[in-house]
């Protein structure tokens, strides 16, 4: 078997074999990113079956993401020394998928509850009828409330001797409630109502212990209390649970993960087997020196030095380009450079981002330039957003006034209800077609004085808006119509979201800036309206020659030839929300307050290292240094491995002199380091050239080429420091 393996390219080291070779009782394997765990588990599986003669069906690989447990299915179809069909009995799946098929073979019938917006809604009006909609935050609320249900505290459990909590509980009391009533379950459900199901009928207990003799979790650093207690549960009889992660690459802490478990293996199986493994495989020695010198300044974690085998030809590439669209400019300019030029493939790149909203301008140039990607995003395209349709509304109805589609979108923003309003407007206008349908309004019954006022000023902006810049008639409906609303609404769900609504406008009137006609701009945005409807649509080709766009969470366990982290900056990674930690969870279950701020910002920190180590053999680092005309410093968790003291003097420097955030595009600093030493001549590379010809001379972004780096402590000189590669 084991040869089998190596003629796949796959020579396990020691602890790995050992590891594979271990069949019998608890083992932990507790590793840094890139060292084999995920392969181990795979070799694991082939061994059982090839050498053991286990049962196939009798195996049971459990994960969390659903991409990482489709790899992991795919890796187990390729084992060798399996007969035919073996393979396909395995059970590779994430806890939610494996639980679910449980919940439905016992009847349970429940729709999903998926998408976060819709639980959103539903607590937003529980916060409107309690009166509550200015003192809580739904998406705060059902992330705590996840993180109580995942730490396995009852609604009878949770904390009530404030005010606060006591409104907490009712609020969370109500959405249990409503949830039942529609005959729905969210995700938590799923474990929630397996592990019910699992504690009070004993024969179906029975029969999965009977069935899966051999348990096995990747990644089980995500792994909260109930998820712990569902495995120990079915493990119970013969205890042959094997679980690997790595406490550096905790990121769901927000739902309840703790790395607590990992670190206490031991603990609940005292005669653990525990095998480390320290070295990387995967990541050229710089990528891994970088992500030990990032990850080594937590201080919730077992200090661990991970190794390299693959010793430098390349060093890390940092970016400071001046916003986030001359971002997705150069790194498109560089990656079709290395397509065309160096004979790589687009599928070899991967776009990491931490939220989603972070990835709209590469989205959009990747659209207009016509270089295949693929988008691992379900969310709804920026310009569909609540916020900012009914703006795009109005410039559609300034091109094409009959357009009922647009009127349909923008109708709330007249008070009008929408499906009675349009209603009546088609009614009016089949008989009598108006040029601009909106003005039938006019007759609407029970219109009061201000709406018809509103009607009309607003038919005579549309009208206007057609003649202006885009970015021009944006300003004037918000001029126009939302500084106002925004203003003067007494709405409380409105006026709760101001900044939202603000900031999402400011991002549009951003977007808007690169085009001079109206026409234009819309034709542009209907057109990522439809690709974004067809890619959705679409049954992802994960062979596809494409650049891979995800979040960093999305990424976790996966791995790519080249990785470009993008928005790098202070507010984006760290996300401002861990920023703001000690104000947002006042009643966070899992620690005290004092430790909140410090949580929140180590787990941004094991996102970026987990965003690092993603990366095979090329890493790209990029900050913008304007998002939506706010200056934003370089990352904390780069700044002081990136950039000298001399460099973040400059950028202090610039930053002040630049008044106006639009003539500062691209202000960055102007020298590229190179490093003292490193790698082959020819490696330190700047991507897509500092500035292509033909470029403003303002857009000067930044290009450093960064060896592997010296402790934060050390300033100048830096002498890249290669980790130590091993032979093996
Ligand atoms: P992560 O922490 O990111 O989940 P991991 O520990 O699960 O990483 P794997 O994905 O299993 O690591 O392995 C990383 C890479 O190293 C893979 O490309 C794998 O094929 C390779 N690899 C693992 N072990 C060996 C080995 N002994 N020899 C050569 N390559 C190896
Ligand atoms: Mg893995």
């Amino acid at each position: 078997f084991f040869r089998g393996l190596e003629s796949q390219g796959l020579y396990l080291n020691r602890a790995q074999i050992q590891a594979v070779r271990h069949t019998q009782g608890p083992l932990l394997t507790l590793a840094g990113a890139g060292s084999g765990k995920t392969s181990v588990l795979v070799s694991r599986t082939g061994y059982l079956i090839a050498c053991r003669r286990a049962d196939p069906s009798s195996i049971l690989l459990v994960t969390f993401s659903s991409k990482a447990a489709a790899e992991m299915k795919e890796r187990i179809m390729a084992l060798p020394g399996l007969r035919a069909g073996e393979a396909a009995k395995v059970t590779a799946r994430t806890f939610h998928s494996f639980f679910l098929y449980l919940l439905r073979t016992r009847g349970y019938r429940q729709e999903i509850l998926g998408n976060a917006r819709h639980q959103q809604f539903i607590i937003k009006r529980i916060l409107r009828e309690m009166g509550l909609q200015d003192r809580y935050e739904a998406e705060t609320l059902l992330s705590l409330w996840s993180a109580y249900r995942m730490n396995m505290t009852g609604m009878n459990e949770l904390p009530g001797s404030t005010p606060a909590e006591v409104e907490q509980r009712e609020i969370f009391a109500r959405y249990e409630e409503w949830k039942v009533a529609h005959d729905q379950m969210d995700f938590d459900d799923i474990l929630v109502l397996s592990h019910r199901l699992l504690t009070t009928e004993p024969a179906l207990l029975a029969s999965l212990q009977r069935r899966y003799r051999y348990v096995m979790v990747d990644e089980f650093q995500d792994t909260g209390l109930l998820p712990y207690e569902l495995l120990k549960l079915i493990v119970a009889p013969h205890r042959n649970l094997m679980v690997v992660g790595d406490d550096d690459q905790t990121i769901y802490g927000f739902n309840g993960a703790r790395n607590e478990f990992i670190l206490e293996f031991d603990q609940t199986y005292p005669d653990a087997k525990i095998i480390t493994l320290d070295i990387n495989y995967r990541s050229l020695s710089s990528i891994v020196g970088l992500g030990n010198e990032i990850i080594r300044v937590n201080q919730r974690r077992r200090p661990k030095l991970l190794r390299s085998t693959r010793k430098s030809g390349s060093v890390p590439l940092y970016l400071r380009p001046g916003d986030p669209d001359q971002e997705a400019e150069l790194l498109l300019n560089h990656i079709t450079e290395e397509v065309r030029e160096r004979g790589r493939s687009y599928r070899d790149y991967a776009v990491l981002y931490r939220t989603a909203s972070n990835s709209r301008a590469i989205f959009e140039q990747l659209v207009m330039r016509d270089i295949p990607f693929i988008h691992y995003e379900n969310g709804e395209l920026f310009y569909e957003q609540w916020v900012v349709k009914p703006v795009m509304d109005h410039l559609r109805l300034s091109l094409d006034r009959r357009n009922f589609h647009a009127m349909e979108g923008m109708l709330h923003t007249l008070y009008v209800n929408r499906d009675k309003g349009m209603a009546f407007i088609r009614e009016k206008d089949a008989p009598r077609p108006k040029k601009g349908p909106l003005a039938h309004l006019l007759s609407y019954p029970g219109l009061k004085d201000f709406q018809v006022e509103q009607i009309r000023e607003r038919s005579k902006l549309i009208k206007g808006l057609q003649a202006m810049e885009p970015v021009s008639a944006i300003q004037e409906i918000r001029r126009r119509f939302y500084d106002k609303f925004l203003e003067a609404d007494e709405r409380q769900e409105l006026t709760l979201h101001k900044e939202l609504i603000q900031e999402g406008l400011d991002e549009l009137e951003a977007s808007a800036k690169r085009f001079k006609e109206v026409s234009e701009f819309v034709g542009f945005v209907d057109r990522l309206i439809d690709i974004h409807r067809e890619m959705a649509a679409m049954k992802r080709d994960e062979e596809a020659d494409a650049i891979r766009l995800m979040t960093i969470h999305k990424s976790k366990g996966l791995e790519f030839p080249s990785v470009c982290l993008i928005g790098a900056s202070e507010g984006i990674l760290p996300h401002s929300s861990s920023l703001l930690a000690e104000h947002l969870d006042d009643h966070h279950p899992l620690s005290d307050k004092e430790d909140k701020a410090l949580d929140a910002l180590e787990e941004e920190r094991r996102l970026a290292y987990v965003a690092i180590t993603r990366a095979r053999d090329e890493l790209i680092i990029s900050s913008p240094a304007y998002y939506r005309g706010r200056k934003t410093d370089v990352s904390r968790f780069f700044r002081d491995v990136f950039l000298t003291e001399e460099q973040r003097e400059q950028a202090r420097g610039k930053a002040s002199e630049a008044a106006d955030p639009r003539r500062t595009r691209g202000i960055g600093l102007e020298t590229a380091r190179r490093p003292a030493a490193s790698g082959r001549p020819g490696s330190s590379r700047t991507a897509g050239g500092a500035s292509s010809a033909g470029e403003s001379r303002e857009r000067k972004p930044i290009t450093v080429t960064v060896p592997v780096t010296g402790s934060p402590e050390r300033r100048e000189p830096k002498p890249p420091v290669e980790m130590e590669t091993v032979n093996v």
